[in-house]
């Protein structure tokens, strides 16, 4: 394990190949990117990479390779388990994809988008629309995230119920191999059958096998009208009912399926300006829906509709409302997407990002919830998300008063939440489920993974990653135990 920084010689070759544009060692560049997105794990780095290009990547990453020097490739930095973040003892350069931001092309024809590794997700959407298109994978972080992080991270989001997550959207991968090597495996061929399929492998790699230059991406038509409903239910498995229910009655309309307990809606309403309650009375449990029809089919809000009104009338659902407007739709999704951020107003919070089977779901909520709150009493439980994936943030707040920041929270999260997330992941692996559906193991789960992971799982890992990276130079501490 390398555990000094490179030496002054070797930085000025890099500087050198990549000139004043491409190469940093100035503290006040790098400081702002040695820190994690939930600003909890602070790491160093001598200097900051950020190549042109595939050719000099490449090149960097073979002189890096030759001198032993490790690098942590990163995108936009919001990483939710610090995958990004450089190891703190400096042994490590950052290489940043920022100027990677070319969309070398769309192809209407193929419904395939060819784009670089930083380029930022919400600018591949408008560059969809521009020719009738999208790429269906949307998350909060859009305005930042890169396409080389996503892939790197199999991220999903909101469209997975029905599009999958990123193995099910990257049609070919360009990277640099830990040697220095260039894997040319763009063309996005839809039948391939040559063997171990380095694009897979790649994808969900946390940066542990080499840098992921660019990406053919499967675009699919845009929507031509979208309906957004919030229901309001008496439990989990309420909800999970009635999303059968909907794709019984509309097929592949409902693409997005999120559950939010009544507990988080009031932290929102109490903590983000200018939020609401969509409904009236009292609903332990809601569903954010929303249904999409191409360009010329009928309305989705139409079957969206009948299906929630036969829903009230047999008591599947207390009550419901669908957008009138645009604008009313981006506030329902609004109420969803500041959860996290009213979470971090209240306080502070153990977050797990977990997966079980779907239909185990609604039980493994509630009895984890109350097995939870038992063993840690003054704990609150909030768990959201996307119920029809079977994936919930579940996410244990700390007693009242101890904020999300300063040391008294980084206490809680060090002694109690620690010892939380072991119970909380414990009985997410009894429920034959998995510790991360989402974010990745990057470092803040790596230990747990190490506790908890299937051992020929971590041997076969361990096996491909020593072999594609002999020193173990590529993104080092991350993803996988050594
Ligand atoms: C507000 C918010 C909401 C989020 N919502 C979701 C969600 O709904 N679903 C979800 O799945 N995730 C979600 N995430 C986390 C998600 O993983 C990241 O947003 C995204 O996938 C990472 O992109 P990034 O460019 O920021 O990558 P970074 O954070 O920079 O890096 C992430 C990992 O990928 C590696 N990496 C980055 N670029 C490359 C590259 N070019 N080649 C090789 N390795 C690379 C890094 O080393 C690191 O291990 C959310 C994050 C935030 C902050």
């Amino acid at each position: 394990m390398v555990s000094s920084p490179p030496d002054p010689a070797f930085l000025e070759c890099l500087a050198n190949r990549l000139g004043p544009r491409g190469f940093t060692a100035d503290p006040a560049d790098i400081d702002p990117w040695t820190i994690d997105w939930r600003g909890r794990v602070r790491g160093s780095a001598v200097a900051l990479l950020s190549p042109a290009d595939t050719a000099e990547a490449a090149d960097i990453v073979a002189m890096c390779a030759a001198a032993g020097v490790p690098l942590v490739p990163q995108g936009g930095n919001t990483s939710m388990v610090a995958g990004a973040t450089p190891p703190a003892n400096g042994s490590a350069l950052i290489l940043s994809t920022r100027r990677m931001r070319a969309i070398r092309s769309i192809s209407a024809a193929d419904g395939v988008a060819v784009v670089e590794a930083g380029v930022v997700l919400a600018d591949l959407h408008d560059a969809a629309a521009v020719h009738g298109l999208r790429f269906p994978l949307s998350l909060a972080a859009k305005g930042s995230a890169t396409i080389g992080g996503l892939v790197s991270t199999n991220a999903g989001g909101t469209q997975v119920l029905r599009f999958g997550p990123m193995r099910a959207l990257v049609l070919g991968i360009e990277a640099v191999l830990p040697d220095g090597s260039r894997f040319d495996g763009l063309s996005a061929l839809r039948k391939d059958n040559r063997g171990y399929d380095l694009r897979q492998l790649l994808t969900g790699a946390e940066g542990t096998l080499g840098i992921v230059t660019a990406a053919s991406l499967r675009l699919v038509p845009a929507i031509g009208r979208r309906a957004v409903a919030w229901a309001g239910l008496d439990s989990p498995q309420a909800a999970l009912a009635l999303l059968r229910r909907l794709e019984a009655a509309t097929g592949e309309a409902v693409e997005s399926f999120e559950l939010v307990p009544d507990d988080a809606l009031d932290l929102v309403i109490r903590h983000i300006p200018g939020s609401r309650a969509p409904l009236g009375g009292a609903h332990r449990w809601h569903a954010l829906i929303e249904a999409t029809a191409p360009q010329g089919a009928a309305d989705p809000a139409d079957a969206l509709g009948q299906v929630l009104g036969q829903a009230m009338a047999d008591g599947g659902v207390g009550d419901a409302t669908i957008a009138a407007s645009e604008a009313q739709a981006e506030a329902l999704w609004r109420l969803r997407e500041s959860i996290s951020d009213a979470e971090r107003a209240d306080g502070m919070a153990a977050k797990h990002d977990i997966s079980v089977p779907v239909s185990a779901m609604p039980d493994f909520i509630l009895s984890a919830r109350v097995a939870v709150e038992a063993a840690f009493p003054g704990t609150r439980v909030i768990a959201f998300g996307h119920l029809g994936d079977g994936n919930v943030h579940f996410n244990v707040r700390a007693p009242a008063g101890i904020p999300a920041t300063g040391a008294e929270g980084m206490a809680w999260l060090a002694e109690t939440g620690a010892a939380v997330s072991r119970m909380v992941n414990d009985l997410t692996v009894a429920a034959g489920g998995s510790i991360s559906a989402e974010h990745g193991i990057g470092q803040t789960k790596l230990a747990e993974y190490a506790r908890l992971a299937d051992p020929a799982r971590l041997a076969a890992q361990q096996a491909i990653k020593a072999a594609l990276d002999p020193r173990w130079l590529m993104n080092p501490g991350k993803l996988v135990p050594r």
